[in-house]
């Protein structure tokens, strides 16, 4: 049986940044390993 989508994001683990640790909420479907905070630095 096929899952929504709602309930494949419901079941992701948390993704934690990187660098900070910081649980990444808004970007748990995005394939980087940094929150938005510490990608931005280069
Ligand atoms: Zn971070």
């Amino acid at each position: 049986m096929l899952m929504s989508p709602v309930q494949f994001f419901r079941n992701l683990p948390k993704k934690q940044c990187a660098v900070c640790k910081q649980d990444m909420v808004e970007q748990a479907d995005c394939y980087t390993n940094k929150c938005e905070k510490c990608d931005s630095i280069h």
